[in-house]
């Protein structure tokens, strides 16, 4: 009687210590996968200032913080008026002592993008490249290393995408030529040379906003502005980044299908500025601008994203 208890006992023992070999082993096996995919060769050194605020944590970031954000965390910086959730201290920039509360303003914006650039100078020796995105953006952030490692970031570029047609015409002094400038809800790069040119212009944030109060423009055009007419440094215009202010961008289902995986930035906003007929690989409430969706069509090898598709293609042909 006892012996065969004993026995028992001991099989028991034996199949805990087997499942366990091999519920450690899967786990493994699967921390190394999502590590492979979630590992990016961030050779080029990419710094990502994201502009947010408190008010937009739950409506914009969190999708960000689901997606491309944990591929670049450790090159990731917040600038917000206050701590948000999941985000650690060190990777924030608090504005709001000395922008005011937030406001959709001249001033209150030239204030947040410039403590984009106190973050810039202080980080100018562990990095190459210096992009702003603003929290209704899905950055690529493979493409964007790619595209940015064929550039030299010694020499002096701006970079980005013009929301309007034409230059800004200008016929004041200092400077009375047009000048084109990169909107800044496309998301825009700055090379090291340029950070370090555009340092006198940037230091203290009274600097900067100062600057958009006296030729009265936004943030993204006293920056074109002051990379035009002080600098002579011209954007480098690129398609591959898009905002919401785009209005083709998502209304051609056959070339958006054909060419997202090349794009670098994604601008969303509802009712019409997503990807809206992509596959729901979510429900709705958990993914309302399909940024989760296309992530996961991106990066394929994701073991959730995995499962998402496996699931899809299941429910699809049942
Ligand atoms: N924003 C901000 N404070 C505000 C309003 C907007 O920091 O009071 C940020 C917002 O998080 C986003 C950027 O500024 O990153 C642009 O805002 P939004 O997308 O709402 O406006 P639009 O792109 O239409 O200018
Ligand atoms: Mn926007």
């Amino acid at each position: 009687m006892f012996s065969l208890n004993y026995c028992s006992y001991r099989n028991y023992l034996l199949l805990i210590l087997l499942c366990s070999i091999f519920i450690y082993y899967n786990s493994l096996r699967q921390t190394k996968n999502f590590d492979v995919t979630t590992e990016i060769s961030n050779s080029n050194r990419i710094i990502y200032a994201v502009r947010t605020g408190s008010r937009f944590y739950q409506k914009r970031l969190v999708y960000l913080l689901q997606t491309w954000i944990p591929l670049v965390n450790k090159d990731t910086f917040f600038i917000t008026d206050k701590l948000l959730p999941n985000i650690s201290q060190d990777h924030t920039i608090l504005t709001e002592k000395a922008c005011g509360s937030d406001a959709h303003s001249m001033s209150n914006l030239c204030c947040k993008t410039a403590h984009d650039f106190l973050v810039f100078h202080h980080y100018i020796s562990e990095y190459n490249w210096f992009c702003h995105f603003d929290d209704d953006q899905y950055v690529n952030v493979n493409k964007l290393n790619e595209y940015l490692s064929t550039l030299d970031s010694n020499k002096p570029y701006y970079i980005g995408r013009t929301s309007w047609p034409n230059a800004l015409q200008r016929s004041k002094e200092p400077f009375p030529s047009p000048f084109w400038f990169a909107t800044l809800g496309a998301g825009v790069c700055l090379s090291k040379q340029t950070i370090h040119l555009l340092k006198p212009y940037t230091q203290t944030t009274s600097e900067f906003v100062d600057g958009c109060i006296r030729e009265n423009y936004h943030d993204d055009i006293y920056l074109g502005f002051l990379l035009s007419a002080y600098l002579n440094i011209t954007l480098t215009k690129t398609d591959r980044f898009h905002s919401h202010l785009e209005k083709s961008f998502y209304s051609n289902k056959q070339t958006f299908l054909r060419t997202f995986t090349n794009q670098i930035t994604f601008g969303f906003r509802t009712p019409d500025r997503y990807p809206y007929f992509l596959p729901q690989f979510y429900r709705s409430h958990l993914d309302p601008y399909r940024m989760r969706t296309l992530h996961c069509l991106l990066y394929t090898q994701i073991n959730e994203c995995q499962t998402k598709i496996h699931q899809h293609l299941f429910n699809s042909t049942k």
